[in-house]
C-alpha cells in the first residue's frame, strides 16, 4: 500500500511517526557509522582498472619518432589526442591535451581572459567594470567557487532535464555585455545527471549576446561516463557554434580523472583555430610542454577510443550497483511521502536529491551526528547559498556497497526526521 503523504497526517499521527523517527535516528547514532558521501572520487576497485598503467610506457617515442622524454609539443601527444578527439566526436586539430586536471584548463582559459581577453575581447576582462557568469542551478561547487575566487559575479539559470533553461540564458546574455559567458556540464550534469540536449546546445551556440567575446565553458567531464547500456551521444558544441557564426564561443574540456586515475590522469580541451592559437600563446608563457610520457602511457594503455568505451563499461559494472543501491535506500523509506525527490541518473557520478524546503541544511547537520559525511547543502549553487535550502548531492562511487547502502538507510531517516520536525513546528 502506498504511505500517505507527511501533510496529510492528522496531528497526531504526525507526532506518533515523529516519536518513531527519532527511536530510528538514535538507533542509527549507536550504530556508530564513520562514512562519506561527499566528493565523486572512484572507488579503489575502479583505480584498479587502470593500473596496467603503473608498467608504462614501454617506449619513450611518439608515432613519429620523437623522444618524448624531451621538452617540447605544447598542444599535446598527437595520438592521445587522436584518441579525445574520437570520444568527444571533434577535429583532432581542435585539441590541445595537457597535464592531469581539466579544472587547471578551465582556470587557465578564465584567467587568460581576464588577463589579456581573447580574439574577440574590446578589452581583457579585468578591465571592464564587472564580469558576470551564468550558472546553471544546481551545477558544480568547484566551477563556482572558481569563479569568486577570480572576481567573476555569477547569475543562476534553473538546470532543467534538457539542460540550461534557454529563455532565462537569453533574458540575462542578450542586452547586458557583462555577461561573459556561462558553465555547462552538458552530459550527465554534476549534480543533476541531466544531459543537454541538441535543440538546447543549438539554442545556447547561436544566441545573440551583447558581449562579442561571450564564452560556453562546455565541462564534458561525464561524456563517456554511462551507467547504463543507453550511452548518451553529447550534442555537437563546436559544429554548432561555428553554422551559428559563433566559432569562438565553446571551450570543450574533458579529462581522465574518473577514467584511469583522478590525481594521474590527462585533461584535454577543444575549441575553434583561432581559439586554440590563442590559448596556446598564453600558455607557451607558461609551459614548455605537457608531460607527453603519461600522454604517451595513456595511448598504449587503450590503443583507442574504443578501448576507453571497453574499459568504461568496467567502470559501470562497479559502480552501477552503488547507484542502485542509493535508489533503493530511499524508494524504501521515503516513496510516497511527499517529502523528497531524487534524480536517477544514466551515468556520471551523482544522485541529486530535493528534501522538503528549508530541510537540507539540517538534513545534513543531522547526518553528520550520525557519522555520515554529506557535501554541505548549498554547495551545488553559487555562494553556496540553496534559496530553497532543499538540494543535497550525494555521490555513492567512493564507498564500498554495502557502506552506501548503510550510509543511504541513514541519510534517508535523516530526511524523514527533518522533515516531521518542520511539519510538526
Ligand atoms: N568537471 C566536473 C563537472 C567534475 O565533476 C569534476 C570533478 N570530478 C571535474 C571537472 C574535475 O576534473 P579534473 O579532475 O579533470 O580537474
Amino acid at each position: 500500500s502506498t504511505p500517505a503523504p507527511l501533510s496529510t497526517l492528522s496531528a497526531e499521527d504526525l507526532a506518533a511517526r515523529l516519536s518513531a523517527a527519532r527511536a530510528d535516528y538514535e538507533s542509527l547514532k549507536e550504530a556508530g557509522l564513520k562514512l562519506d558521501l561527499t566528493r565523486g572520487k572512484p572507488g579503489a576497485d575502479q583505480l584498479d582498472l587502470s593500473n596496467g598503467l603503473l608498467g608504462l610506457p614501454t617506449t619513450y617515442r611518439s608515432a613519429d619518432g620523437t623522444d618524448l622524454r624531451n621538452y617540447g609539443g605544447l598542444d599535446g601527444l598527437p595520438e592521445l589526442r587522436a584518441i579525445f578527439a574520437d570520444l568527444l566526436a571533434v577535429d583532432v586539430a581542435s585539441i590541445v591535451a595537457g597535464g592531469n586536471s581539466s579544472l587547471t584548463l578551465m582556470h587557465q582559459a578564465l584567467t587568460a581572459m581576464l588577463l589579456k581577453g581573447g580574439p574577440d575581447s574590446p578589452r581583457p576582462w579585468k578591465d571592464e567594470p564587472v564580469v558576470r557568469f551564468v550558472c546553471p542551478v544546481p551545477g558544480y561547487d568547484r566551477h563556482f567557487t572558481m569563479l569568486a575566487e577570480l572576481g567573476i559575479e555569477m547569475v543562476s539559470v534553473p538546470m532543467n532535464a534538457d539542460g540550461p533553461d534557454v529563455e532565462a540564458v537569453r533574458a540575462l546574455v542578450t542586452d547586458d555585455p557583462s555577461v561573459k559567458g556561462m558553465w555547462i556540464v552538458p552530459t550527465y550534469a554534476n549534480p543533476t545527471g541531466a544531459t543537454c540536449s541538441p535543440e538546447v546546445a543549438e539554442a545556447l551556440m547561436s544566441m545573440p549576446t551583447a558581449a562579442p567575446d561571450f564564452r560556453v565553458l562546455w565541462d564534458n567531464a561525464y561524456a563517456v561516463h554511462h551507467l547504463t547500456d543507453e550511452e548518451t551521444v553529447s550534442a555537437d558544441a563546436l559544429g554548432l557554434a561555428a553554422a551559428a557564426g559563433n566559432p569562438n564561443r565553446p571551450i570543450l574540456f574533458a579529462s581522465t580523472s574518473k577514467i584511469t586515475f583522478a590525481g594521474a590522469g590527462v585533461a584535454v580541451l577543444a575549441t575553434s583555430p583561432e581559439n586554440r592559437a590563442w590559448y596556446l600563446q598564453r600558455l607557451g608563457f607558461a609551459s614548455i610542454g605537457p608531460d607527453k610520457l603519461n600522454q604517451l602511457r595513456h595511448v598504449e594503455f587503450f590503443t583507442d577510443a574504443d578501448g576507453v568505451r571497453a574499459h568504461m563499461r568496467k567502470h559501470r559494472d562497479l559502480i552501477a550497483p552503488k547507484f542502485g543501491a542509493v535508489e533503493d535506500a530511499l524508494a524504501s523509506r521515503l516513496d510516497g511521502l511527499g517529502i523528497a525527490r531524487w534524480s536517477a541518473p544514466t551515468g556520471g557520478y551523482f544522485v541529486n536529491l530535493d528534501v522538503l524546503d528549508g530541510t537540507a541544511t539540517r538534513v545534513v547537520a543531522l547526518a553528520k551526528e550520525a557519522g555520515i559525511a554529506l557535501t554541505p547543502a548549498g554547495s551545488a549553487f553559487p555562494y553556496g547559498n540553496d534559496p530553497d535550502d532543499r538540494n543535497i548531492r550525494l555521490a555513492p562511487t567512493f564507498p564500498v556497497l554495502s557502506e552506501v547502502q548503510a550510509a543511504m538507510a541513514g541519510v534517508a531517516v535523516c530526511v524523514e526526521l527533518a522533515a516531521l520536525e518542520k511539519l510538526s513546528a
